[in-house]
């Protein structure tokens, strides 16, 4: 019996998802299209399998074969990122970072990370997260031309002289300067941890600089660049080991029994084994730079189109367009007009955004999940085109100020956009466009 027979509901949903994302653009730039092989593998037996613990050292019997699963995914991990210790049983690159603190920190101590809304993480001390909640958060900056604020990084480092310093963000168009915060973390005894979450595939396919030379702990998403199933590695470097020759028993302990988990997800396991080795093929490494490849071409194409990109352009997979110009929190708009021609990206905070996280003034999207789908420089212009059209039509929309105010106001803008020619126009030409580039 197949899912269709026994489940037609959930089979209908997942035929669904399968049609929405053939016929669009998938630009969310945290988003990718996994191979089949990877979905074999997450879709396997080997979910239901019990294994609290690590490698020859199980809770539960039967575990000789879940054993040779992990230690391959540990093995692939250290060869592709190159660092001599690596955990691969987080559930998801939120619990991850969770046990980068149980293991460096005491409840209360300072930490410092990429403040939300220009840019950072959750999970890097926001205030709304138990990393802000938990410890005393010193959230560093971004400048108006957005590069990280390294003077303020500094003075901040200084000052309060944090425990655990966090490099990595959710939206951010520049390489990363690792370089530069491995020296003030030395400077100050803070332990160093860079979250490539976005970047892992890029890192591994050497379009980024890698932070292992500098950092101590490095923790990734792998389901991003690096095109795996949902799931997360926290690996030590070296120069951890040099740090704290103990800082990776502290990893796996933070991770099991310290921490959020119990039983690791095996399937997950083995299917981040299958994307790693992947990750590793030639092929892979002509992906990372196409990616790259298409954002640079895409940002341009989007500023000769009259956008306005924050920082004005990009080094990496992704981009962030300033709305601003046509007055503040309108990404929403936007977000919910591209969604309707068949391009998904994500409104965002700009630095200094003028408005707030629910109602941001930008848009983010990014080029890993088209490239997927073999799309490339000529591809990128078109795409760029597009979603010009679609924000000249939503140009003369600007956000209320009362929350009364908006909620109708964005009714009315949905009943607008839904029957709006140009749009309609722009989605059929994009399901026509999509079925030249089909998913793997
Ligand atoms: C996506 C992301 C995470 C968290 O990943 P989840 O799997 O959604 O918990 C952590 N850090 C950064 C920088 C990210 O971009």
């Amino acid at each position: 019996m197949t899912l269709k027979d026994t489940d037609p509901q959930i089979y209908e949903l997942i035929e669904a998802e399968k049609q929405r994302r053939k016929d669009g653009l998938e630009m969310i730039p945290s988003e990718n299209h996994t191979s089949p092989a990877v979905l074999e593998a997450l879709g396997s037996i080997l979910t239901d399998k019990y294994s609290e613990g690590y490698p020859g050292k199980r809770y539960y019997g039967g575990n000789q074969y879940i054993d040779e699963v992990e230690k391959l995914a540990i093995a692939r991990a250290k060869q592709a990122f190159g660092v001599p210790h690596v955990n691969v049983q987080p559930y998801s690159g939120s619990p991850a970072n969770f046990a980068v603190y149980l293991a460096t920190c005491k409840i209360g101590d300072p930490i410092m990370g990429q403040n939300l809304p220009d840019g950072g993480h959750l999970t890097h001390g926001w205030k709304a997260n138990w990393s802000g909640l938990w410890y005393k958060s010193i959230p560093y900056h971004v400048q108006k031309d957005g590069y990280i604020d390294f003077d303020e990084v500094r003075a901040l480092a200084r000052e309060h002289k944090p425990k655990l310093i966090w490099c990595g963000a959710t939206a951010y168009v520049r390489e990363f300067p690792f370089e530069e915060f491995s020296q003030i973390a030395q400077e100050v005894g803070a332990y160093f941890a860079a979250d490539i979450a976005h970047i892992a595939g890029l890192v591994i396919a050497q379009a980024h600089k890698s932070p292992v030379p500098f950092a101590h702990i490095v923790t990734t998403t792998t389901h991003k660049t690096l095109r795996g199933p949902r799931g997360a590695l926290i690996m030590v470097t070296e120069k951890g080991l040099q740090k704290d020759p103990e800082l990776a028993e502290k990893i796996d302990r933070a991770v099991f029994p310290m921490g959020v988990q119990g039983g690791p997800h095996n399937h997950q396991t083995a299917a981040i084994a299958v994307a790693l080795q992947e990750a590793m093929q030639p092929e892979f490494k002509e992906y990372g730079h196409q990616i790259v490849k298409n954002a640079k071409v895409l940002a341009s194409a989007l500023i000769e189109q009259g956008l306005t990109l924050v920082s004005g352009g990009t080094d990496n997979h992704m981009m962030l367009v300033d709305l601003t110009s046509g007055g503040k929190g309108r990404g929403v708009f936007a977000q919910e007009a591209l969604d309707l021609a068949g391009i998904t990206l994500n409104k965002n905070t700009i630095p200094g955004d003028p408005s707030s996280p629910f109602y941001p003034s930008g848009i983010r999207l990014g080029t890993p999940a088209v490239t997927t789908r073999g799309m490339k420089e000529k591809e990128m212009k078109l795409i760029a085109e597009w979603i010009a059209q679609v924000v000249l039509e939503i140009e003369d929309y600007k956000l209320p100020d009362t929350k009364e105010e908006r909620i109708q106001y964005l009714k009315q803008f949905r009943k607008d956009i839904a029957g709006n020619e140009v749009i309609q126009n722009i989605k059929q030409q994009i399901t026509e466009f999509c079925k030249k580039f089909p998913i793997p």
